[in-house]
């Protein structure tokens, strides 16, 4: 049994690409927008569908335009939607992406919408599936009482866990208890460490300060600078892989996502690792989170 479940959000992501992110205040002329695929948990699950992984995606939607982009989204990615909840009384989530050019570098409002109503009787619906599977990956863009309680029956059902601490935000300590893998990227380790993040040395320093919370394994994402994984035994540094990034939307979910699957194949730490920083740096290379996932036959 492989397979690895998912809970988030899905949105609609509405990019702008310019020249510059403006700053407040200022008005500047881009060159081209998408509309597309995103929220971490979509993201994550379509990369992990992509790379041959078997996945389920749990989430809430609105019964709107964009709640039909995400049924079109996970059919063409061979999702099941079973275990999506369609509220007629919720909106579907959207985020508002500002892009560089130059870099790939983003900003990014997310409404979530519907997902923010989800409640623990939802969940429920589809709790053993969760508890039924090899992995469980999410996030924080849903109501935390529900992110800790899936944590949990996941935790009791020995499965293994994946929480990609994003957006940054205050946790109880109960959460440390049932997470095997935290993977924040260098502004949430810096919120959950206090710790700011520039290199190696201090994603290290970060990491010891999150272990010594609970935390049993964590990965710091560190944008084009690549990762660091830490144990408290064991730590591994790689370098990000050297691509033309044109939009970095969702190199965090190709990364999570990318973990999940490599995990659920039994791979070793430092292989998994690889693959997933392979997978991060190819969804760089396209515009676009969800739509930006690579396939398998891509790494
Ligand atoms: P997030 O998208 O959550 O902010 P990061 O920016 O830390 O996360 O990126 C996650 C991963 O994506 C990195 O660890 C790296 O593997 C990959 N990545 C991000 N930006 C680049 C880049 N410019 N070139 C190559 N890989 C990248």
């Amino acid at each position: 049994m492989n397979k690895i479940s998912v809970l988030g959000i899905f949105v609609a992501d509405i990019s702008f690409s310019g020249n510059k992110i403006p700053s407040v205040g200022e008005t500047i002329l881009g060159d081209r927008y998408n509309i597309g695929p995103g929220g971490k948990g979509c993201n994550q699950a379509i990369a992990i569908s992509r790379l041959g992984g078997e996945v389920n995606f749990i989430s809430k939607i609105g019964k709107d335009d964009y709640g039909q982009l995400a049924i079109n989204t996970l059919n063409q990615n061979n999702i099941e939607t079973s275990t999506i909840i369609q509220s007629p009384d919720h909106q579907t989530g959207v985020a508002g992406i500002m892009v560089e050019n130059k870099t790939g570098l983003n900003a990014a409002n997310v409404i979530t919408g519907a997902p923010s109503t989800l409640t623990l009787d939802e969940v429920n619906k589809n709790i053993d599936l969760i508890k039924n599977s090899k992995i469980f990956l999410t996030q924080l863009e849903i109501p935390k009482e529900v992110t800790l309680y899936s944590l949990k029956k996941a935790k009791e059902n020995k499965v293994l866990t994946i929480l990609n601490p994003a957006p940054a935000s205050e946790i109880s300590k109960e959460f440390y208890n049932y997470i095997d893998y935290f993977t924040p990227n260098e502004i949430e380790a810096e919120f959950y460490s206090g710790i700011k993040i520039t290199n190696e040395k201090e994603a290290r320093k970060a990491s010891i300060k999150l272990l010594n919370l609970g935390l049993k394994k964590v990965i710091i994402t560190l944008g084009e600078k690549g990762l660091f994984y830490s144990d408290g035994k064991e730590d591994i540094f790689l370098k990000a892989t050297s691509v033309k990034a044109i939009d970095t939307t969702g190199a965090g979910d190709a990364f999570n996502g990318g973990l999940a699957f490599a995990l659920s194949k039994n791979k070793p730490i430092k292989e998994c690792l690889e693959l997933a920083n392979k997978v991060a740096g190819l969804s760089t290379t396209k515009l676009g989170a969800g739509n930006a996932m690579p396939f398998f036959k891509d790494i």
